[in-house]
């Protein structure tokens, strides 16, 4: 009997669309093989209830309850991961690859003595002997790599493989167990992680279903207020290429690219991007791409489906009159 874990990462209670591709994705997975069950864990306070409908599949999922995994101290979800795999004679771990789990993958790595195959894509191909596929070179190659050791663990790139935005979750038989207060206590917690910087109710660029992403020539800081604007009108998040970030116009959390977070949003707007293999990287599963671009010779107009050629400048306001003359009328 094989027995997979897919840890659910949560945020202020949310738990993360990556982490529940993830689980939806490893469901389709054991399908293939009859003695395989998949369970998962959430860590932190969240409601439940938020998990209902989203969930493919059938399995358990334990829920450490505690305040004190609200925030992430990497050495006690570490420890609460391993025994939860213990508990649940886990073989096989799954994370979304996010920047907590590059964080945790590692450490448990080490601490169970698992092979760790980070970054990976997932096809049912891929499944077969547990080999795992990792794009390379900013995806301009794939790289297949095989585990060696008995416990494995995964992480996989958010969006890399499919969407399971339509994943079938009707019928599905998902349980929930709280698991019991772990032995570290909270007050051996508490004190060791703080909140020191979270925008409340700003959307995460990895999540979000439009995506208004500026780049090196929108000048300055002070030139995203229209990709501010823009984003709020459309309901949508910022996003910034490497430049910008490195210059400190915006945070690194709306960084998109190979160094950066990889991207699936319905709505891709390219606003003074380059379009340089590292970023394209993170954007091969945006459904619609909009560039709009001084250069008329800008590789980002090579994968673009509308291409505006023009000064950001002179167009966003532009375009930002437009929608809020339509929003108007609506
Ligand atoms: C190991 C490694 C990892 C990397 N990781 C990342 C990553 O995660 N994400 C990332 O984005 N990059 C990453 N990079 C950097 C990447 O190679 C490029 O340097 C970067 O993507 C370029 O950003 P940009 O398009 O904003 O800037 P530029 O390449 O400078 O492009 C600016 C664009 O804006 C246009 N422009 C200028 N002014 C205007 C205007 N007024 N109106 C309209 N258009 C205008 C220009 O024509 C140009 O096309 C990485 C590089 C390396 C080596």
């Amino acid at each position: 009997m094989k027995i997979f874990l897919v840890f659910l990462e949560q945020r202020e209670g949310i738990v993360k669309k990556a982490s529940i591709d993830t689980w939806n994705l490893v469901q389709e997975l054991a399908a293939l093989y009859p003695d395989t069950s998949v369970s998962a864990l959430l860590a932190g306070p969240a409601d439940i209830r938020q998990l209902d409908g989203v969930l493919a599949g059938q399995g358990v999922v334990y829920h450490a309850n505690e305040e004190a995994y609200r925030l992430c101290n990497p050495q006690h979800y570490t420890r609460l991961i391993a025994d939860t795999m213990k508990r649940v004679g886990a073989t096989t771990l799954f994370f979304a690859d996010t920047a907590l789990s590059r964080d945790l993958a590692p450490r448990l790595s080490v601490r169970l003595q698992a092979s760790l195959l980070s970054g990976c894509t997932v096809d049912e191909a891929w499944w077969n002997g547990g080999a795992c596929q990792r794009p390379i070179y900013s995806g301009a190659a794939i790289a297949s790599f095989a585990p060696c050791c008995p416990l494995k663990i995964y992480t996989i790139i958010p969006h890399a493989t499919r969407s399971f935005s339509s994943a079938t979750t009707s019928g599905s038989r998902i349980t929930f167990e709280t698991l019991e207060p772990s032995l570290h206590t909270s007050e051996e917690l508490f004190p060791q992680v703080r909140c020191i910087a979270m925008h409340k109710g700003v959307r995460d660029v990895a999540e979000a279903t439009i995506v208004v992403a500026g780049g090196r020539g929108m000048g300055s800081a002070e030139g995203f207020a229209l990709l501010e604007e823009l984003a709020r009108l459309l309901g949508g998040a910022v996003g910034a290429s490497r430049p910008v970030v490195d210059e400190g116009w915006r945070p690194h959390a709306e960084q998109i690219g190979q160094t950066g977070k990889t991207v699936a949003p319905a709505l891709y707007l390219a606003c003074a991007i380059s379009g340089t293999p590292q970023h394209l990287a993170a954007i091969g599963s945006a459904g619609t791409i909009v560039a709009i671009n001084r250069d008329p010779h800008a590789p980002i107009f090579d994968v673009a489906d509308y291409g505006i050629v023009g000064d950001v400048h002179l167009v966003l306001p532009k375009l930002i009159e437009e929608l809020q003359e339509f929003l108007k009328k609506r």
